[in-house]
């Protein structure tokens, strides 16, 4: 899976992850880094192997692997420091994703579909595709459900099609308890977050209504302040959305290290590009990260500067 986890990268492998135990096969899991709190419920996540605290053993299961499987992710950078290994590995790498612009050179074998809603479902899919539906149990379904729930906006994106709502009766067919997944995943969190959260709209939220934007901006102090863990800020970008007549929003978080960005958009708006563009970054059209090592302020000047010249698709409001 991609460097901090989210729903779908986590939800995807781990649903693989149980089904390829039940044919009989020695299955690990590693992520690239550590992940947010939110997730820890998710069964086998006690497996999980995280590469930066266990980069030794993981590096020696990397080089020893017949096949791995990639999942959520397209380019091996999306790995950070566990690209080289990746790299080096003698196994066959097999991408499993629905991300833009696969490196496909990467991969001895792989699905790539931007059309799919979710790599679980895609997962879902493979496991269905190769006979092995017998195999959902309920914590492969519950694996699958977050990383559809987490990745189509609990079934309101576009991407949500005909094929995902089977899915979901299927999954409940085997017994999902849909409530259960989604109590886990968004009402688990502090008071602190939501009183984060309160901050954040009310003094870090600028709107642009010229060009149907908002920006987010937000200092590592608040992190500080309010205690806020990996995770806390996940979907918080979607918050401007929310206005009337705003089609994209962007998040800018000084994590220290780097400013992480997210980009959201509605219909026409390609924000895979605007990230790949200004920001390094990549992902779907409508959804799409970067980072830059500028300070918050330079970002932010950088941001504004990149929604001007894209005045022309920003200003006129269409679907
Ligand atoms: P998020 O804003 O939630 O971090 O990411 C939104 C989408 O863009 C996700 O599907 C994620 O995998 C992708 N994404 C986020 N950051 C990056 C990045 O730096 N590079 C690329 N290629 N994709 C990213
Ligand atoms: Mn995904």
């Amino acid at each position: 899976m991609h460097q901090k986890p989210d729903g779908d990268a986590m939800g995807s492998t781990l649903g693989l992850y149980h089904v390829l135990q039940q044919l009989g096969h020695d299955v690990k899991v590693i992520s690239p880094t550590n992940w947010t709190n939110f997730l820890d419920w998710m069964p086998g996540s006690k497996t999980v192997i995280d590469y930066e605290r266990n980069t030794e053993s993981a590096d020696q299961l990397i080089a020893s692997a017949d096949w791995i499987f990639c999942l959520d992710f397209n380019t091996l950078g999306r790995t950070r420091k566990m690209e080289p290994s990746l790299l080096a590995a003698l196994g066959e790498r097999i991408l499993i994703d629905h991300h833009q612009a696969p490196q496909t050179e990467a991969f001895a074998y792989g699905i790539s579909d931007t059309s799919k809603s979710s790599t679980a479902e895609m997962v879902y899919d493979f496991i269905i595709a190769s006979g092995n539906q017998d195999k959902i149990t309920t914590d492969v379904a519950e694996c699958i459900y977050t990383g559809v729930m987490t990745d189509s906006g609990s079934f309101r994106f576009p991407s949500t099609t005909a094929n995902v709502h089977k899915l979901v009766a299927f999954l409940k067919e085997k017994g999902l308890e849909h409530s259960k997944v989604h109590d886990n995943i968004y009402d688990n969190f502090s008071e602190n977050r939501l009183r984060f959260i309160g901050n954040v709209l009310l003094n870090r939220m600028q709107v642009f209504y010229e060009y149907n934007t908002a920006l987010i901006s937000i200092p590592a102090a608040d992190l500080l302040k309010f205690d806020i863990k990996t995770g806390d800020t996940e979907g918080l970008v979607n918050y401007p959305l929310s206005i009337e007549g705003i089609k994209m929003a962007a998040i800018i978080i000084d994590r220290g290290d780097e400013r992480k960005c997210s980009f959201r958009s509605k219909g026409d708006v390609d924000v895979n590009t605007f990230a790949r563009t200004y920001f390094g970054g990549g992902g779907h059209f409508n959804a799409a990260g970067g980072q830059t090592t500028d300070s918050l302020e330079v970002a932010v000047e950088h941001f504004i500067t990149a929604m001007k010249e894209n005045k022309d698709i920003l200003a006129t409001y269409q679907f």
